[in-house]
């Protein structure tokens, strides 16, 4: 039956604890949070507090930042006093690795500025000599009342573990497939930490749980596996996503599948930036994937055809790609200025087949003339024809309208 609405739109969420995190809010039903990283050199002060803001000003709602040396322990307070000298609140995340404890107890300021701590159990375990390395984070981060993401990672898992669950396996009368029982290790590594971190006393409204692994197929059952084995607050992330278009796909195809089965409080898209890129990208990209499959609003759509011979000039694109990012580059000012700006639909399309139909969904939308039509572009406003913009200026006549439209 087509017209079944039990068909139409993600799972309910999954219930999960909520955490703050500085003063944002993760899980328990909050909206689900855009996260990034930055690739600097924390102990570059300078060059950190400037990505970060970049970042923020994109979209990200917390970032982080990796603090794996003496040198970039010092340097986190004096980047969180830079980015709120900014005007910025956005929450820091330190990444912690190895001697995360060791840091965290030399350099108490770091551990007071920060407003959350992430550990890798895989490398700051808790069943041998190192178990007061994960105790010690712990510890620290109840005195601070600071949140910590327990993350497990495929490429660094905990050894001893995975170690024990492959003998126990190889020892069973059916026993699974190597892929399975890693990826089982990844779950439990994930929740015996929490469960040792409840046991030295940090509440569950302090713990955020993540189990991130580069193969979609994996990736998704590990947190189907570790959602349902568990209310903690959820961050999902595809570990070493890849460049550019793979990277992108990678990431939606795994995370949109889980966001649509209701898990995940937080997302970060890991892509490895370009050489010289821009690594605002990330975030633009966690915010087109909650916002295509209609969980947040961030910046206004532009819907555009994707052309065809009946385009060839390349005026359409070029009126497609000035409005996106005319749109993105006002943003943090319109945010402001124009509450519910980012609700906005706008329209740019190739020719008369589809254009005047498409534009006349949006709140604005604009049709361009295809091969061999007159040279006119109708203008629609609400769904209504509002004026044919003709001649050169149409670009800057129909960004000018959008403006208009806008302001009013
Ligand atoms: Fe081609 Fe026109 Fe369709 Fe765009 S709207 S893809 S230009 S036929």
């Amino acid at each position: 039956n087509p017209l079944r609405d039990d068909v139409a739109g993600p799972a309910p969420r999954h219930q999960t604890t909520q955490v703050m995190v500085g003063d944002v809010a993760v899980g328990g039903g909050a909206p689900i949070v855009v996260q990034s990283m930055t690739n600097t050199d924390t102990a570059d002060v300078e060059g950190t507090i400037k990505q970060i803001a970049a970042l923020a000003r994109a979209g990200s709602e917390m970032v982080r930042i990796t603090v794996d040396r003496e040198e970039a322990a010092a340097a986190v307070p004096h980047i969180r006093d830079g980015i709120r000298k900014l005007g910025l609140t956005t929450p820091l995340i330190g990444d912690f690795h190895y001697i995360g404890h060791k840091l965290l107890a030399e350099y108490p300021a770091c551990a007071e500025a920060l407003d959350k701590y992430r550990i890798n159990p895989g490398n700051v375990g808790f069943k041998n000599k190192r178990d007061t390395q994960f105790a010690d984070i712990v510890e620290i981060a109840i005195r601070n009342n600071k949140a910590v993401r327990i993350g497990a990672n495929w490429g660094s898992l905990d050894q001893e573990l995975l170690t024990k669950l492959m003998d126990e396996n190889a020892a069973s009368a059916n026993p699974r497939d190597v892929r399975a029982v890693t990826r089982e290790a990844m779950v439990q590594s994930a929740l015996l930490s929490a469960a040792r971190a409840e046991e030295i006393g940090l509440p569950k409204t302090k713990m955020i749980l993540s189990a991130k692994v580069s193969a979609v197929q994996d990736l998704i059952a590990v947190y189907q596996d570790l959602a349902s084995r568990s209310d903690y607050a959820i961050h999902l992330g595809l570990t070493e996503a890849g460049m550019g278009s793979k990277g992108i796909v990678a990431s939606s195809a795994a995370l949109g599948i889980l966001l649509q089965q209701g898990i995940g409080d937080t997302i970060r898209i890991s892509l490895t930036p370009e050489p010289g890129g821009d690594r605002t990208r990330e975030v633009q990209v966690a915010q087109e994937l909650l916002q295509t499959m209609g969980f947040r609003t961030f910046v206004p759509l532009v819907a555009a055809c994707p052309g065809c011979g009946r385009t060839t000039s390349t005026t359409f694109q070029e009126l497609a790609r000035s409005i996106q990012d005319f749109i993105r580059d006002e943003m943090p000012e319109w945010r402001s200025r124009y509450p519910g700006v980012e609700n906005l639909n706008v329209a740019v399309m190739g020719c008369i087949v589809n254009g005047p139909g498409e534009s006349k969904h949006a709140n604005i939308g604009i049709s361009l003339p295809g091969t061999g039509e007159s040279p006119a572009a109708p203008v629609f406003v609400d769904g209504q024809k509002f004026r044919t913009l003709r001649g050169d200026t149409i670009a800057a006549d129909f960004k000018a309208l959008v403006i208009d439209y806008i302001e009013q």
